[in-house]
């Protein structure tokens, strides 16, 4: 009895913290909001998200606090769907809600890199073959150049051994994620999908639109034949010219996502 109750005791202490949930950091800029739910529609619209996929962005009011829908379709979401979540994760408040199993690709890369406002995780088709052969993908014309020209590809296998259903469904898989992607912006994972980060909802949204255009086209050039790549050169500068654009096609795909039905 007096086993039963100690261990019970230590059950209930030691469950406590784990069961403690993290409070908000407030109330977040409705205009973020608005942002991350124009970002969701634009990028099904872009055919970059279809039924899976997801976009977060760091709460403005905490860096230890980041956005996100509940699980369901992109092209659905709206301001009321989204959840406050820490940096391991744990939503705030899910009220009652399923949230996004993949999550944790978000909050480790959020803890990884202070410089990442925005995230983008998807299974657009066309980076798939570059995740799984020896061809690399690389920027073939300016609109890419932000990839620079060593993205790398995340093995799962490296962590999970030959066994897993190639999610990132926990923080270990998500920090190991995160250490593959550096100091990078995009990150392939091998027969999964890619990741993309920026500084803001406008760049990360153009970048995992521009990173699925490359390889689409980087495909197309392969077959016919030798590819002139951007030089690491040509990628810094046209990177920079860019960064400076995003704005532009962020306005249009914005207003046609968020048009009443
Ligand atoms: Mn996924």
């Amino acid at each position: 009895m007096r086993v039963f109750t100690l261990l019970a005791m230590g059950l209930w202490l030691g469950n406590a913290p784990l069961m403690a949930q993290p409070t908000s950091a407030g109330a977040p800029d409705p205009q973020a909001v608005e942002d991350l739910v124009a970002a969701s529609r634009v990028l099904a619209d872009l055919g970059v998200v279809d039924g899976f996929g997801h976009v977060s962005v760091r709460h403005d009011k905490d860096p230890n606090r980041f956005l996100m829908s509940r699980s369901m379709a992109p092209a659905l979401v709206k301001a009321d769907d989204v959840l406050e979540f820490d940096l391991d994760g744990v939503a705030v408040d899910a009220k009652g809600q399923a949230v996004f199993l993949e999550r944790f690709i978000h909050s480790e890369i959020y803890k990884a890199r202070p410089d990442v406002k925005a995230v983008v995780h998807s299974h657009s088709p066309s980076v798939i073959p570059f995740g799984v052969s020896k061809t690399r993908l690389q920027p073939i014309y300016h609109m890419s150049s932000f990839m620079g020209v060593d993205v790398p590809v995340f093995e799962i296998r490296d962590v999970e051994g030959p066994g897993s259903d190639l999610l990132v469904r926990n923080r270990k898989l998500g920090a190991a994620l995160a250490k593959v992607l550096e100091d990078k912006t995009v990150a392939l994972m091998r027969g999964h999908g890619s990741v993309t980060v920026g500084t803001s909802l406008p760049q990360v949204v153009f970048r995992a639109y521009y990173a699925e255009m490359n390889a689409r086209l980087q495909s197309e050039a392969i077959k016919l034949g030798e590819v002139t790549y951007l030089t690491p050169e040509e990628a810094a500068a046209a990177a920079k010219t860019n960064d400076a654009l995003v704005m532009r096609p962020w306005e249009v795909w914005k207003r046609k996502a968020m048009k009443p039905e």
